[in-house]
Formats: C-alpha cells, sequence, structure tokens
C-alpha cells in the first residue's frame, strides 16, 4: 500500500480549508485593531462561548491548565486540601490540582466508559475534600445528575475539567454548565482548537469570574491600570486567538456531527468483533474527540496500522498515579485504569474523514486484532 492511501490520526487542513476565507478576514481586522491582548475580540468570543455552554460567565485564559488551576485559586482551594480526581485523565489536570497547592486523590474509572462515577467521589471523600474535578474524557460526560448528587450531598465543589468536551451535553444540557466552573482547553488539536495556546472558564459565579480576570492578569485590581490586589499569573486570551475561535465555534454543532457519524460508522463495522468500544449512556451527546477502542495485542495492531501509513495515538499510556512526580500522591492501584493503560488505542477521528477512510482502520483493526481483550464487549 503506498503511502498516499495512508490516513492521519487527525487532518485538521480539511477544517481549515473550509473557513479559509474567514480567517483570513479576522487576521486582517485583528492586525489593524492593534490590539492583541483582551479587548472588543475576546469580549465577544467570551460572550458567544457562555452562550454555547449555557453559563452566564466565561473568561478567556492562556491555555486549559491554567483554566484548572485559576479555578482552584479563585475558589480559594490549595494546601491542605484534598481534590478527587480520576487516575485516567491527561496529567494536566492533576498538575493543575499540585500546582494550586492542593492534594490530588485518585479514583478509578468504569471499565464501559473509563469515565469516573459518583460511585467513586463517594468512597475517596474524607473531611478534607474540598472539591471533586471530573473529567470528560475523550469527548464524553459521566453520569452528571449522580454526581452532583454526591458532591451536593458532601458540600464539596464540582469543577468540570471539558478540555476534551466542547458541545459535549448530559441530558441536552451542555459540558461547561453542570459544575461550579469548568476549564476548556483550545489546544489546537482539540475540537474547538485555537492556532496556538488558548484556554477558557465558564461558570454561573460572577464573582468567582472576577477573581479568575485578576488573577490572571497579574492580580489587577478589576478596574485599575496599577493596582495589584493579588499575587497572580499571566494568563490571557489573545485577539488572534479569540477571532480564529469565534469562527469555528459557529461550526462546531456541524463538526461536532460529523464525527459522531464517524464514531457511530466504527461501532457498526466493529460490533461483534474482537476490538472493543466504549459504551455511550443513552443521556450523553458524546463529541469523540478521541475514538478510543480496546485491543489486547496491541503492539500487533499498532504495526499493522503503521505498516498501511494509518495515524494513531494513545491516550493515555501512562496512568496518572503512576507518572514520576504524582507517585506519592498514589495510595493504591486503579485497577481498571492500569488495565485500559495498557489496551487502549486512539484510531483516527476527524469530522472529515471519509465512510472509506474508516473502513479502511477497521478492515486493518479486525485482521490485526484476533483474540479477546479482557472484559466485556459493549
Ligand atoms: C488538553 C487537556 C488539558 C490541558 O489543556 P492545555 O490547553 O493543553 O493546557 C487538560 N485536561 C485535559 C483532559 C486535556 O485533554
Amino acid at each position: 500500500m503506498s503511502s498516499a492511501d495512508g490516513i492521519p490520526f487527525l487532518d485538521l487542513a480539511g477544517q481549515h480549508a473550509e473557513i479559509a476565507n474567514q480567517l483570513d478576514e479576522a487576521w486582517a481586522k485583528v492586525t489593524s485593531t492593534n490590539g492583541f491582548i483582551g479587548g472588543s475580540y475576546v469580549a465577544a468570543f467570551e460572550a458567544e462561548y457562555a452562550k454555547y455552554c449555557g453559563t452566564s460567565e466565561c473568561v478567556g485564559v492562556a491555555n486549559g491548565t491554567d483554566a484548572i488551576e485559576l479555578i482552584l485559586r479563585g475558589l480559594g482551594i490549595g494546601p491542605g486540601d484534598e481534590v478527587i480526581v480520576p487516575a485516567n485523565t491527561f496529567v494536566a489536570t492533576v498538575e493543575a490540582v499540585v500546582d494550586a497547592g492542593a492534594t490530588p486523590v485518585f479514583v478509578d474509572v468504569a471499565d464501559d466508559t473509563l469515565l469516573v462515577t459518583a460511585a467513586h467521589i463517594e468512597a475517596a471523600l474524607t473531611p478534607r475534600t474540598a472539591a471533586a474535578i471530573v473529567v470528560h474524557l475523550y469527548g464524553q460526560m459521566p453520569d452528571m445528575d449522580a454526581i452532583s448528587a454526591v458532591t451536593d450531598e458532601a458540600g464539596i465543589v464540582l469543577i468540570e475539567d471539558a478540555a476534551q468536551a466542547q458541545g459535549a451535553a448530559w441530558r441536552d444540557r451542555r459540558a461547561g454548565s453542570w459544575g461550579r466552573a469548568a476549564s476548556f482547553s483550545f489546544y489546537p488539536g482539540k475540537n474547538l482548537g485555537a492556532f496556538g495556546d488558548a484556554g477558557a472558564v465558564t461558570t454561573d459565579d460572577a464573582e468567582l469570574t472576577n477573581r479568575i480576570r485578576s488573577l490572571g492578569d497579574h492580580g489587577r485590581r478589576l478596574g485599575t491600570k496599577h493596582e495589584h490586589a493579588l499575587s497572580g499569573v499571566n494568563s490571557r486570551l489573545d485577539a488572534l486567538q479569540a477571532a480564529i475561535l469565534s469562527i469555528k465555534l459557529e461550526r462546531l454543532d456541524d463538526w461536532n456531527s460529523r464525527r459522531r457519524a464517524a464514531a457511530d460508522y466504527y461501532r457498526e463495522l466493529l460490533r461483534g468483533t474482537d476490538i472493543r468500544v466504549l459504551h455511550t449512556a443513552p443521556e450523553a451527546t458524546p463529541i469523540h474527540h478521541l475514538e478510543i477502542v480496546r485491543v489486547s495485542d496491541r503492539d500487533a495492531v499498532t504495526s499493522a496500522l503503521d505498516a498501511h501509513g494509518i495515524g494513531w495515538g494513545l491516550h493515555y499510556p501512562i496512568p496518572c498515579h503512576q507518572q514520576n512526580p504524582f507517585t506519592r500522591f498514589a495510595h493504591g492501584p486503579c485497577m481498571i485504569t492500569e488495565r485500559a493503560a495498557r489496551e487502549i488505542l486512539s484510531v483516527p477521528m476527524f469530522p472529515t474523514i471519509t465512510r472509506r477512510e474508516v473502513e479502511r482502520v477497521c478492515e486493518i483493526l479486525i485482521a490485526a486484532g484476533q483474540g479477546s481483550p479482557s472484559g466485556t464487549g459493549s
């Protein structure tokens, strides 16, 4: 098979071609304003994104990791506080907790979705628990009704790490609107991606919004130029990124539904085979940021994909509680996360992937992935 037949893991060029003219116009408009950080393009995107998520507030920040840390600092969560986090997440979730000075408490995930559940959170509560961060990993939300009930009952803060979930929903209520606050990343590869690093916090809490605005702007007292009330950081959204995000936001639902169609086709073709896919609850509207399959002999499958020029990824092969800086916070194994780390494989997924491309990926997966992975299919 020639490399001309290859399929990339993620193709952003196809998306950008659809909005090329608008991107050129936005670039010209922003450069003519002379304002590159904050300003009207940032304010416009913040308003649009809050509306999209169903919250009253949105603050643009420099990236998704800062968004989590600023939420924690804005809520006064730090040294002495425990924050429950899933072991199955990108390290940034945990890193932000540690950088805020709080103690991450790792919990395992459900085997069928690889997401945290209410029961996991409930079992990890202690008198020092200040917050739980749920991660809508791969673009799918866990049972937010059950999780909200547990965090409300315990009197702890619920935070959403929605970096992979722009537009995802649970019972038609969007990611970003369930927790006290939610963090988003607009890293280029996310479903809503900037042309560089960018992020945001959504919330209905206006006071928290003001604290995050101030913390992210060197602790500047809002409305003043020279007064700094807090020792903050520099974490602001660029005007160019905001203008690009506004253009892409108009396309997001369409792009997400094209990903859903591709994901449905993957599921149809893999049904009844040894390749496991993730379960989707009827209440969930996933956005398939990543398309995860589980295979028993991953090396054989990735070799076959390589041989055919098909892109793949691993999200994530080393669980957070086994990463060097965080092992000191581990208090036992997370068996499901650890087993998943050996089996998971991310296959090509992007809005412009064709049915023929999905078929080719599945043919190779099925041919190379013989042998039952542990657990049952879904
Ligand atoms: C991408 C990501 C982040 C971090 O976002 P950055 O913008 O890269 O800082 C945090 N959590 C999860 C789950 C992510 O996927």
